[in-house]
């Protein structure tokens, strides 16, 4: 495929007796964010390792910029760009001269200050590592694997640990990249995260791929019911017979699955005002992206709300 960053088959990889990662097919395209999102220990870890170069594979067949990253290639490794974590940076260099001295390692690195401005370090541009916050500081290795200006760009959880705000400016920085065509393949364990960075997210669990496809739509969430839920006084009546599929009513209490919510709607508002019954707490929710998540991870699914 003439248009894949990433291309991954029957990939597997034991650690002794662990099955790490038991057969995984993926492909990302150049130019797309794409997420492995996955619970602890589901294998996310492990393939990217692999497909970085740090870890060889038990089996099965990998491509990464057509390359196969078993042969760690340095004409690969210039090719891509790694989130290290901060450990080996001098802390009395500037954020300007730490970028600075990684871009020497690259025939065609990116300029100094446009690496600081993606992520979002102008203000401290001349502060010393040693000074920086926590959140700055994985901003700095986000530069760091930016310096060689790489086409692919690994990021393994970017934003675990980070407060709300910190998270925001880390988005903002994967959004950035992406509008600079670069191909991203993040891990997270954060639905929102996945929900809001990438074009496509695969759900790995124990080690296999239980669902991907755009976070719209994954796992059917796009044409999965949606539950409308309210309460009728006594003495109201039933709700319409057209509505009655999908009904259940506990104590006064009813909760309805519809995948046709506007009609469904339509004819219970109708029924209700013709009637001039109240339908107490209405309330209309669709299964969010961590439903379907813990659903397919096999964790308690439930509506939100
Ligand atoms: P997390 O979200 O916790 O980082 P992950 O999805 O990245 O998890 P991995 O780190 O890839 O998961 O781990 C997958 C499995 O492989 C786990 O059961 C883990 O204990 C095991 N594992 C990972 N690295 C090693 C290792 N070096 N030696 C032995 N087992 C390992």
């Amino acid at each position: 495929m003439a248009d894949a960053a990433i291309e991954v088959r029957a990939l597997r990889k034991s650690y002794g007796d662990v099955e790490a990662v038991k057969g995984i097919d993926l492909t990302v395209r150049v130019g797309e964010v794409f997420a492995l999102l996955g619970p602890n220990g589901a294998g996310k870890t492990t393939t990217v390792e692999i497909l970085e170069g740090f870890r060889d594979r038990s089996g099965g067949e990998a491509r990464v910029l057509g390359q196969d990253p078993a042969t760690r290639d340095r004409r690969l490794r210039a090719r891509i760009g790694i989130v290290l974590q901060s450990t080996g940076i001098d802390p009395y260099l500037t954020v300007a001269e730490t970028i600075d001295l990684f871009r020497s390692y690259y025939a065609t690195p990116r300029p100094v200050d446009e690496v600081i401005e993606l992520v979002g370090l102008t203000e401290k541009r001349d502060t010393r590592v040693l000074k920086l916050s926590g959140g700055q500081q994985r901003r700095l290795d986000v530069g760091i694997a930016l310096a060689g200006d790489p086409e692919l760009l690994f990021l393994d959880e970017p934003t675990t640990g980070f407060d709300p705000s910190a998270r925001r400016n880390a988005w903002g920085v994967v959004k950035n990249l992406a509008e600079l065509g670069k191909t991203i393949l993040l891990t997270t364990h954060y639905m929102d995260e996945a929900q809001v960075l990438a074009d496509r997210v695969a759900v790995i669990s124990a080690g296999v791929i239980v669902a991907e496809g755009d976070p719209a739509s994954l796992g059917g969430r796009d044409t999965a019911a949606t539950l409308v839920r309210f309460r009728l006084p006594p003495g109201q009546g039933d709700v319409p017979p057209s509505l009655a599929e999908g009904v259940s009513t506990d104590d006064g209490r009813v909760e309805l699955r519809t995948t046709d919510p506007t009609r469904t709607l339509y004819e219970l508002t109708r029924w209700a005002v013709e009637r001039g019954v109240v339908l107490e707490g209405l309330d209309v929710t669709r299964p969010t992206l961590e439903d379907v998540y813990l659903e397919l991870t096999g964790g308690e699914a439930g509506h939100e709300g």
